[in-house]
């Protein structure tokens, strides 16, 4: 994200520049507001917020990972219980659930998506009953879809697994806002879900920042209380509660720029359609949308097997990318002795890690910017010999 590249992999300032005098007033009315922490412009984002995703309630929170650990506590997620989730994806994923007191089985992806594999969630939920009596006790409670890159998981069959065994869905939906799969948003899939604001996201705030939603009105009071202290009444804490709560500057930095959220998340949507076009004879795998889904774009992750060597090549070329992300959870030196494995291991998920680049892509991107990438890509020679 250096600002040396010509053409960076990210450039959240050029998200504030484009709506800088809109958002430069809301700073000022919320410094004039005088409230700074959970008043008017909260309380009107998390209203704006649920009515964009068409769900009941939102809370507004600190950041993404404390977004998933108070929605897994919300559900009585916590000691002894397990959840099914994904190594390829964001640390936090795993580290909300072990936050929440719970452990983590890690399933394999989909070569196709990089999404949760529903066949791997059914595999490692019979290797679970099998081995219950011999276990430590360790209850099966839910599961985590990740909506990785802007593409919704396969959440037809996930939904149909959860519900034959009675497992909760806590989505994690932080690089997904605006992501929907035959019809459906996600976020309004599992009983609730998890968003992230951090200023790269697809809303990104100008700062940290998160969000649960759901449509059961007593998972969103309890997941009110568990964000601050546990209060229902002020000072009384019913529960032993967090201290995560979306700020007033924040909020209303985020109500402008959600205004703009689905013309950006189209611009996303051209640049990608821009990348696979002139991409399309280049010597390398490109992301696929599926027909009756809508994909967010958060990233445009493209592989080859010599992803380094392309990656130098265009650090050398002055454009920026990214890794998403260049080691899996159970292969991270605080996790790989501790987390559980599904069954069948996770085969695809060590090999894309390998072979993923994420190229440049954010709304304000330049057609010129995005030409001088793939005139790049279409020029490289590999150095590498394989
Ligand atoms: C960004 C992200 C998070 C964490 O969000 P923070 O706001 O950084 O805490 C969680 N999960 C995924 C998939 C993410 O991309």
């Amino acid at each position: 994200m250096s600002a040396s590249f010509l053409v960076p992999a990210a450039d959240p300032k050029a998200g504030y520049l484009s709506h800088k005098e809109e958002i430069d007033q809301a700073i000022l009315r919320a410094l004039e507001a005088g409230t700074y922490i959970l008043g008017n412009e909260v309380a009107a984002f998390e209203k704006e917020f649920a009515d964009y995703l068409g769900v009941g309630s939102a809370i507004g929170v600190g950041n993404g990972t404390d977004a998933l650990h108070l929605a897994l506590r919300a559900c009585n997620i916590g000691r002894g219980d397990i959840v099914i989730t994904v190594s390829h994806t964001a640390v936090a994923t795993v580290a909300a659930i072990e936050l929440a007191g719970a452990r983590p089985l890690l399933v394999d992806i989909d070569s196709a998506s990089l999404t949760i594999d529903p066949q791997r969630v059914e595999d490692a939920i019979r290797q679970y009953q099998e081995s219950r009596e011999k276990s430590d006790g360790g209850r099966l409670k839910a599961i985590v879809p990740v909506h990785l890159y802007g593409q919704s998981c396969d959440m037809a069959s996930i939904a149909d697994i959860a519900k034959r065994h009675d497992l909760t869905i806590i989505e994690d939906c932080a690089q997904s806002l605006g992501a929907a799969t035959d019809g459906r948003t996600t976020g309004t899939w599992g009983d609730i879900a998890s968003f992230s604001f951090y200023p790269t996201k697809n809303l990104g705030a100008l700062g940290d920042g998160g969000a649960v939603v759901t449509n059961d009105a007593a998972l969103a009071t309890k997941a009110r209380e568990l964000r601050e202290y546990g209060w229902r009444q002020r000072y009384i804490s019913e529960a032993r509660g967090m201290n995560t709560r979306l700020d007033e500057l924040q909020a209303a930095i985020l109500r402008i720029k959600l205004r703009y959220l689905d013309e950006e998340n189209s611009q996303r949507r051209r640049i990608a359609r821009q990348y696979s076009n002139a991409l399309s004879t280049a010597d390398l795998i490109l992301p696929v949308s599926r027909d009756h889904e809508t994909h967010a774009y958060h990233q445009y992750v493209v592989r080859s097997k010599l992803r380094d060597d392309l990656r130098a090549f265009l650090k050398t070329n002055s454009v920026g990318t990214l890794i998403h992300y260049p080691v899996p959870v159970h292969l991270q030196p605080a996790y790989h002795s501790r987390v559980m494995i599904g069954y069948g291991g996770l085969e695809n998920t060590e090999r894309v890690c390998q072979e993923i680049l994420s190229l440049p892509i954010y709304p304000q991107i330049s057609e010129g910017h995005i030409r001088i990438v793939t005139d790049l890509i279409s020029r490289w020679q590999p150095q590498t010999q394989v």
